[in-house]
Protein backbone atom coordinates (compact mmCIF):
# COMPACT_ATOMS: atom_id res chain seq x y z
CA UNK A 1 0.00 0.00 0.00
CA UNK A 2 1.31 3.65 -0.82
CA UNK A 3 1.56 6.22 1.89
CA UNK A 4 1.44 9.83 0.97
CA UNK A 5 4.37 12.18 2.07
CA UNK A 6 2.48 14.92 4.17
CA UNK A 7 3.11 18.51 3.23
CA UNK A 8 5.61 18.68 6.56
CA UNK A 9 7.30 15.20 6.48
CA UNK A 10 9.34 14.88 9.52
CA UNK A 11 12.55 12.67 8.79
CA UNK A 12 12.57 11.39 12.44
CA UNK A 13 8.93 10.15 12.10
CA UNK A 14 9.37 8.15 8.88
CA UNK A 15 13.19 6.46 10.62
CA UNK A 16 10.85 5.61 13.50
CA UNK A 17 8.45 3.64 10.42
CA UNK A 18 11.44 1.56 9.03
CA UNK A 19 12.73 1.01 12.51
CA UNK A 20 9.18 -0.23 14.02
CA UNK A 21 9.45 -2.22 10.44
CA UNK A 22 12.71 -3.78 11.43
CA UNK A 23 11.69 -4.73 14.76
CA UNK A 24 8.20 -6.55 13.46
CA UNK A 25 10.05 -7.86 10.85
CA UNK A 26 13.02 -9.42 12.98
CA UNK A 27 10.27 -10.63 15.54
CA UNK A 28 8.47 -12.68 12.75
CA UNK A 29 5.41 -10.62 12.27
CA UNK A 30 4.89 -12.03 8.75
CA UNK A 31 3.17 -9.50 6.54
CA UNK A 32 6.30 -7.08 8.24
CA UNK A 33 8.83 -9.98 6.56
CA UNK A 34 6.20 -9.93 3.22
CA UNK A 35 6.79 -6.34 3.44
CA UNK A 36 10.66 -6.47 2.90
CA UNK A 37 10.36 -9.54 1.37
CA UNK A 38 8.44 -7.83 -1.78
CA UNK A 39 11.72 -5.41 -2.50
CA UNK A 40 14.40 -7.83 -0.81
CA UNK A 41 13.10 -11.35 -2.20
CA UNK A 42 16.81 -12.76 -0.53
CA UNK A 43 16.53 -11.14 2.77
CA UNK A 44 16.90 -12.71 5.59
CA UNK A 45 14.18 -11.67 7.66
CA UNK A 46 15.26 -12.85 10.79
CA UNK A 47 18.29 -10.17 10.82
CA UNK A 48 17.19 -7.83 8.39
CA UNK A 49 19.67 -4.50 8.73
CA UNK A 50 17.72 -1.08 8.95
CA UNK A 51 19.19 0.00 5.65
CA UNK A 52 16.62 -2.28 4.31
CA UNK A 53 13.56 -1.45 6.37
CA UNK A 54 14.58 2.31 5.47
CA UNK A 55 14.64 1.69 1.67
CA UNK A 56 11.23 -0.07 2.20
CA UNK A 57 9.49 3.07 3.82
CA UNK A 58 10.75 4.81 1.09
CA UNK A 59 9.82 2.77 -1.45
CA UNK A 60 6.12 2.99 0.32
CA UNK A 61 6.29 6.68 -0.22
CA UNK A 62 6.94 6.29 -3.71
CA UNK A 63 10.45 7.16 -3.84
CA UNK A 64 12.83 4.77 -5.25
CA UNK A 65 15.28 4.61 -2.46
CA UNK A 66 15.76 6.27 1.42
CA UNK A 67 18.42 9.07 -0.32
CA UNK A 68 15.76 10.17 -2.82
CA UNK A 69 13.19 10.11 0.04
CA UNK A 70 15.49 12.15 2.33
CA UNK A 71 16.56 14.60 0.41
CA UNK A 72 12.62 15.24 -0.66
CA UNK A 73 12.45 15.83 3.05
CA UNK A 74 14.89 18.02 3.13
CA UNK A 75 13.80 20.50 0.13
CA UNK A 76 10.62 20.54 1.02
CA UNK A 77 12.00 21.61 4.53
CA UNK A 78 14.04 24.21 3.41
CA UNK A 79 11.08 25.72 0.68
CA UNK A 80 9.23 25.72 4.38
CA UNK A 81 11.85 27.50 5.73
CA UNK A 82 12.03 30.03 2.80
CA UNK A 83 8.23 30.62 3.28
CA UNK A 84 8.34 31.40 6.60
CA UNK A 85 11.01 33.37 6.99
CA UNK A 86 9.37 35.88 4.03
CA UNK A 87 5.92 36.17 5.51
CA UNK A 88 5.01 39.12 7.26
CA UNK A 89 5.36 39.22 11.21
CA UNK A 90 1.99 40.98 12.69
CA UNK A 91 3.77 41.03 16.07
CA UNK A 92 5.77 39.02 18.63
CA UNK A 93 5.36 38.29 22.29
CA UNK A 94 6.78 36.54 24.31
CA UNK A 95 5.86 33.28 23.33
CA UNK A 96 4.19 33.69 20.58
CA UNK A 97 4.63 35.35 16.80
CA UNK A 98 1.66 36.04 14.62
CA UNK A 99 1.71 35.70 11.19
CA UNK A 100 -0.03 37.61 8.64
CA UNK A 101 -2.92 35.19 7.49
CA UNK A 102 -3.68 33.34 3.79
CA UNK A 103 -7.11 35.21 3.61
CA UNK A 104 -7.85 38.70 4.87
CA UNK A 105 -9.12 38.30 8.61
CA UNK A 106 -7.06 35.39 9.30
CA UNK A 107 -3.71 34.98 11.33
CA UNK A 108 -1.11 32.38 11.74
CA UNK A 109 -0.39 32.01 15.27
CA UNK A 110 3.20 30.40 16.04
CA UNK A 111 3.83 29.12 19.66
CA UNK A 112 7.53 29.55 20.69
CA UNK A 113 9.36 27.15 22.74
CA UNK A 114 10.71 30.57 24.77
CA UNK A 115 9.25 31.14 27.96
CA UNK A 116 9.65 34.31 30.66
CA UNK A 117 8.52 34.96 34.01
CA UNK A 118 9.04 37.91 36.31
CA UNK A 119 8.40 40.47 33.79
CA UNK A 120 10.89 38.57 31.51
CA UNK A 121 13.68 38.52 33.81
CA UNK A 122 13.86 34.93 33.65
CA UNK A 123 14.27 33.18 30.33
CA UNK A 124 14.56 29.87 28.84
CA UNK A 125 13.93 27.72 26.06
CA UNK A 126 11.95 24.90 26.50
CA UNK A 127 12.64 22.06 24.20
CA UNK A 128 8.89 20.74 22.48
CA UNK A 129 6.99 23.51 24.72
CA UNK A 130 5.40 25.22 21.55
CA UNK A 131 4.40 22.29 19.96
CA UNK A 132 2.34 20.77 23.36
CA UNK A 133 0.94 24.30 23.60
CA UNK A 134 -0.37 24.47 20.45
CA UNK A 135 -1.93 21.37 20.76
CA UNK A 136 -2.87 22.01 24.51
CA UNK A 137 -4.59 24.90 22.94
CA UNK A 138 -6.23 23.38 19.50
CA UNK A 139 -7.78 20.59 22.08
CA UNK A 140 -9.50 23.60 24.88
CA UNK A 141 -10.69 25.75 21.94
CA UNK A 142 -12.61 22.82 19.90
CA UNK A 143 -13.67 21.77 23.38
CA UNK A 144 -15.04 24.98 23.95
CA UNK A 145 -16.51 25.75 20.63
CA UNK A 146 -18.56 22.51 21.06
CA UNK A 147 -20.17 24.09 24.19
CA UNK A 148 -20.88 27.04 22.39
CA UNK A 149 -18.16 29.86 23.35
CA UNK A 150 -16.98 31.31 20.38
CA UNK A 151 -13.25 31.46 19.62
CA UNK A 152 -10.32 32.78 17.24
CA UNK A 153 -9.03 29.46 16.77
CA UNK A 154 -9.99 28.24 13.01
CA UNK A 155 -7.54 25.24 12.78
CA UNK A 156 -4.11 23.56 13.55
CA UNK A 157 -1.66 24.23 10.87
CA UNK A 158 0.89 22.08 11.82
CA UNK A 159 3.08 21.22 14.67
CA UNK A 160 3.64 24.81 15.71
CA UNK A 161 0.89 27.10 14.00
CA UNK A 162 -2.85 27.35 13.85
CA UNK A 163 -4.64 29.49 11.73
CA UNK A 164 -6.99 32.46 13.85
CA UNK A 165 -9.41 34.83 13.11
CA UNK A 166 -7.91 38.19 13.00
CA UNK A 167 -9.66 40.45 16.25
CA UNK A 168 -8.82 43.28 17.74
CA UNK A 169 -7.51 42.67 20.93
CA UNK A 170 -8.80 43.64 24.25
CA UNK A 171 -6.10 45.07 26.31
CA UNK A 172 -7.20 42.81 29.56
CA UNK A 173 -5.85 39.57 31.26
CA UNK A 174 -9.05 38.10 33.07
CA UNK A 175 -7.74 35.97 35.28
CA UNK A 176 -10.17 33.18 36.81
CA UNK A 177 -9.35 31.66 40.83
CA UNK A 178 -10.73 29.30 41.57
CA UNK A 179 -7.84 28.44 44.69
CA UNK A 180 -5.44 30.38 46.34
CA UNK A 181 -1.97 30.54 44.47
CA UNK A 182 0.34 33.08 43.58
CA UNK A 183 0.03 36.64 43.11
CA UNK A 184 -3.16 36.26 45.19
CA UNK A 185 -1.25 34.48 48.14
CA UNK A 186 1.21 37.01 47.48
CA UNK A 187 -1.04 40.32 48.00
CA UNK A 188 -2.87 38.86 50.47
CA UNK A 189 -0.71 36.85 52.58
CA UNK A 190 -2.64 33.90 52.39
CA UNK A 191 -1.16 30.47 51.92
CA UNK A 192 -1.51 28.26 48.39
CA UNK A 193 -4.52 25.73 48.37
CA UNK A 194 -7.23 27.48 50.01
CA UNK A 195 -10.63 26.81 47.49
CA UNK A 196 -12.41 29.79 47.25
CA UNK A 197 -15.82 29.48 48.22
CA UNK A 198 -16.55 30.91 44.91
CA UNK A 199 -14.65 31.60 41.35
CA UNK A 200 -13.23 34.73 41.28
CA UNK A 201 -12.72 37.39 38.02
CA UNK A 202 -9.92 39.60 38.17
CA UNK A 203 -8.65 42.04 35.85
CA UNK A 204 -5.32 42.91 34.84
CA UNK A 205 -4.28 45.95 31.94
CA UNK A 206 -2.02 44.30 29.87
CA UNK A 207 1.00 46.54 29.74
CA UNK A 208 4.82 45.35 30.60
CA UNK A 209 5.79 49.09 31.15
CA UNK A 210 3.30 49.00 33.80
CA UNK A 211 3.75 45.47 34.68
CA UNK A 212 0.05 44.42 34.24
CA UNK A 213 -1.29 46.27 37.08
CA UNK A 214 -4.73 44.97 38.18
CA UNK A 215 -7.53 47.40 37.25
CA UNK A 216 -11.29 47.31 38.55
CA UNK A 217 -14.44 47.59 36.10
CA UNK A 218 -14.64 51.42 36.76
CA UNK A 219 -11.17 51.91 35.15
CA UNK A 220 -11.72 49.74 32.29
CA UNK A 221 -15.19 51.56 31.64
CA UNK A 222 -13.43 54.85 32.12
CA UNK A 223 -10.65 54.65 29.78
CA UNK A 224 -12.45 52.81 27.38
CA UNK A 225 -10.57 49.48 27.40
CA UNK A 226 -13.76 47.73 27.01
CA UNK A 227 -17.88 48.96 26.99
CA UNK A 228 -19.36 47.66 29.99
CA UNK A 229 -21.91 45.50 27.92
CA UNK A 230 -18.30 44.09 26.53
CA UNK A 231 -17.26 43.47 30.47
CA UNK A 232 -20.41 41.81 31.41
CA UNK A 233 -19.73 39.49 28.06
CA UNK A 234 -16.71 38.68 29.22
CA UNK A 235 -17.02 38.19 33.05
CA UNK A 236 -19.81 35.78 31.56
CA UNK A 237 -17.96 33.86 28.91
CA UNK A 238 -15.33 33.54 31.80
CA UNK A 239 -17.33 31.53 34.36
CA UNK A 240 -18.69 29.68 31.91
CA UNK A 241 -15.55 28.61 30.51
CA UNK A 242 -13.98 28.00 34.20
CA UNK A 243 -17.34 26.01 34.60
CA UNK A 244 -16.63 23.59 31.75
CA UNK A 245 -13.08 23.19 31.67
CA UNK A 246 -12.78 22.67 35.56
CA UNK A 247 -15.08 19.44 34.52
CA UNK A 248 -12.73 18.48 31.66
CA UNK A 249 -9.31 18.54 33.76
CA UNK A 250 -11.61 17.57 36.78
CA UNK A 251 -12.36 13.99 34.57
CA UNK A 252 -8.52 13.54 34.06
CA UNK A 253 -7.42 14.05 37.50
CA UNK A 254 -5.87 17.78 37.22
CA UNK A 255 -7.23 20.95 39.12
CA UNK A 256 -7.95 23.77 37.11
CA UNK A 257 -6.51 26.20 40.24
CA UNK A 258 -6.69 29.36 38.35
CA UNK A 259 -6.10 30.59 34.77
CA UNK A 260 -6.06 34.26 32.63
CA UNK A 261 -7.92 34.32 29.26
CA UNK A 262 -7.92 37.17 26.46
CA UNK A 263 -10.85 38.37 24.15
CA UNK A 264 -10.82 40.22 20.99
CA UNK A 265 -13.36 41.79 19.52
CA UNK A 266 -14.93 41.01 16.05
CA UNK A 267 -16.92 43.35 13.92
CA UNK A 268 -19.83 42.35 11.87
CA UNK A 269 -21.06 45.09 9.88
CA UNK A 270 -21.98 48.09 12.40
CA UNK A 271 -22.10 45.72 15.41
CA UNK A 272 -19.09 44.14 17.18
CA UNK A 273 -19.33 41.23 19.95
CA UNK A 274 -16.05 39.97 21.87
CA UNK A 275 -14.62 36.20 21.13
CA UNK A 276 -11.59 33.89 23.14
CA UNK A 277 -8.53 34.84 22.00
CA UNK A 278 -4.86 33.87 22.62
CA UNK A 279 -4.11 30.45 24.04
CA UNK A 280 -5.28 28.33 26.85
CA UNK A 281 -1.94 26.69 27.46
CA UNK A 282 -0.16 25.24 30.83
CA UNK A 283 1.86 28.30 30.08
CA UNK A 284 -1.53 30.49 30.93
CA UNK A 285 -3.30 28.17 33.75
CA UNK A 286 -2.36 26.56 36.65
CA UNK A 287 -2.85 22.55 36.54
CA UNK A 288 -2.43 20.68 39.50
CA UNK A 289 -2.27 16.64 39.57
CA UNK A 290 -5.85 16.29 41.86
CA UNK A 291 -4.32 13.45 43.86
CA UNK A 292 -0.73 14.62 45.12
CA UNK A 293 -1.05 18.22 44.28
CA UNK A 294 2.21 18.42 42.05
CA UNK A 295 1.74 21.08 39.51
CA UNK A 296 2.04 20.54 35.69
CA UNK A 297 2.17 24.00 34.71
CA UNK A 298 4.33 27.38 33.98
CA UNK A 299 4.95 27.40 38.24
CA UNK A 300 7.79 24.29 37.63
CA UNK A 301 9.62 27.12 35.80
CA UNK A 302 8.80 29.60 37.57
CA UNK A 303 10.12 28.17 40.58
CA UNK A 304 13.06 25.97 39.06
CA UNK A 305 10.92 22.63 39.81
CA UNK A 306 12.36 21.25 36.90
CA UNK A 307 10.79 18.82 34.06
CA UNK A 308 8.79 21.64 32.92
CA UNK A 309 8.31 20.22 29.53
CA UNK A 310 7.12 16.52 31.01
CA UNK A 311 4.78 18.36 33.10
CA UNK A 312 2.78 19.87 30.41
CA UNK A 313 2.76 16.51 28.53
CA UNK A 314 1.38 14.86 30.89
CA UNK A 315 -1.44 17.25 30.45
CA UNK A 316 -1.46 16.72 26.98
CA UNK A 317 -1.23 12.89 27.49
CA UNK A 318 -4.32 12.71 30.52
CA UNK A 319 -6.02 14.84 27.95
CA UNK A 320 -5.62 12.09 25.31
CA UNK A 321 -3.60 14.39 22.90
CA UNK A 322 -0.75 11.83 21.28
CA UNK A 323 2.30 14.04 21.13
O1 LIG B 1 0.50 35.33 38.80
P1 LIG B 1 -0.96 35.15 39.03
O2 LIG B 1 -1.27 34.33 40.23
O3 LIG B 1 -1.70 36.46 39.03
O4 LIG B 1 -1.48 34.33 37.77
C1 LIG B 1 -2.82 33.85 37.68
C2 LIG B 1 -2.95 32.96 36.46
O5 LIG B 1 -2.81 33.70 35.26
C3 LIG B 1 -1.87 31.86 36.38
O6 LIG B 1 -2.45 30.69 35.87
C4 LIG B 1 -0.86 32.41 35.42
O7 LIG B 1 -0.18 31.39 34.73
C5 LIG B 1 -1.73 33.23 34.48
N1 LIG B 1 -1.03 34.40 33.94
C6 LIG B 1 -0.68 34.44 32.61
N2 LIG B 1 -0.04 35.54 32.10
C7 LIG B 1 0.23 36.60 32.86
C8 LIG B 1 -0.11 36.59 34.22
C9 LIG B 1 -0.74 35.45 34.73
O8 LIG B 1 -0.93 33.49 31.87
N3 LIG B 1 0.85 37.66 32.32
Amino acid sequence: MRSVLPSNPDLRRLRDLARALQRDCRSGDPSSQNRILAVFPDADVAQVALSKALAVVARGHGYPSWPRLKAEVEARRSLSADRMARRRKIYEGKAKILYEGPEPGTLIQFFKDDTTAFDARKRAVLEGKGVINNRISEFVMRRLSSIGVQTHFIKRLNLSEQLIREVEIIPLEVVCRNIVAGSLSQRFGLPEGQTLPRPIVEFYLKDDKLHDPPVAEEHIAAFNWASTQEIDDIVALTRRINDDLRGVFGAVGITLVDFKLEFGRVREGEVSHVILADEISPDSCRLWDSRTNEKLDKDRFRRDLGDVVEGYAEVAHRLGIAL
